[in-house]
C-alpha cells in the first residue's frame, strides 16, 4: 500500500510511537483515536474521509474502492495514557538506526543483511554489550578487527557509540526527522521529556 509512517500520540500530545497507515486508520476507524492537522485542529475518521476530497500533490493517499483518503501524519489517541518509554529498546534493529546502517569503521552503507554488530571492547577483553560498546560494523571490518580493540587493529571509530536520546524510528536512516508535520510534536517532547538524562 504505501511505507507512510504516522506518529502516534497519547492525550496529553506526547509521543508514544509510529505505527502504519493500516494500523492509523483502524485506530481511527475505531474511534480510538483523532488525526491531528498542522493546525492542531483534530478530526474523526469521518469528517477527515470527508476532507480528503481535496487532496494535495505531495499526499500519501490510502485508495479504497471509491475513494481515497490522505494518510494522517499525526494521531492522538482519545482513551490511553500510554506513558512514552523511557528507555529505547536495545535492540540490533535500533542499533541500525542509530549507527544509519553505516559500518562505523570504514563509513560505508550496507543492506542490513551485509552488516554485523561489533563489540567496541571485545568481551574477550571484558567489553559489554552495551549501547556504548555495540556498533555496526561490515564484515570485512569486522574480520580484520578480530578480537581486538580498535587501537589493537589500526581502526578509527566514526563517532562515539552512544545510547539515542529518543527513539530512533521517529527519525530516518539519515537521521532526520521523517516528516515535517511531526516536529512541533517531538519538538514539545524534547523539552518536556525526551532530554531528561537517563539513568542505568
Ligand atoms: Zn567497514
Amino acid at each position: 500500500m504505501t511505507n507512510a509512517a504516522v506518529l502516534v500520540l497519547n492525550r496529553h500530545y506526547q509521543p508514544i510511537h509510529v505505527t502504519n497507515a493500516r494500523r492509523a486508520f483502524s485506530l481511527l476507524y475505531l474511534g480510538v483515536a483523532r488525526v491531528i492537522d498542522p493546525e492542531f485542529k483534530t478530526f474523526d475518521f469521518d469528517t477527515w474521509a470527508d476532507l480528503s476530497v481535496e487532496l494535495g500533490s505531495g499526499d500519501d493517499v490510502m485508495r479504497t474502492v471509491n475513494r481515497a483518503i490522505k494518510i494522517p501524519r499525526v494521531i492522538v489517541l482519545q482513551l490511553y495514557d500510554r506513558i512514552p518509554k523511557t528507555k529505547v529498546r536495545f535492540s540490533r534493529h535500533n542499533i541500525y538506526m542509530r549507527d544509519a546502517s553505516t559500518c562505523q569503521y570504514c563509513g560505508e552503507e550496507l543492506p542490513r543483511a551485509e552488516l554485523n554488530l561489533d563489540h567496541v571492547i571485545p568481551r574477550a577483553q571484558g567489553g559489554r554489550t552495551t549501547w556504548e560498546n555495540v556498533v555496526c560494523c561490515c564484515i570485512d571490518c569486522n574480520l580484520s578487527k578480530g578480537a581486538r580493540t580498535p587501537e589493537q587493529a589500526g581502526l578509527k571509530l566514526l563517532k562515539v557509540p552512544m545510547r539515542p536520546r529518543w527513539t530512533p524510528t521517529f527519525r530516518t536512516n539519515g537521521g532526520r526527522v521523517r516528516y515535517r508535520e511531526w516536529l512541533p510534536f517531538l519538538g514539545l517532547a524534547d523539552a518536556s521529556y525526551w532530554n531528561v538524562e537517563l539513568k542505568d
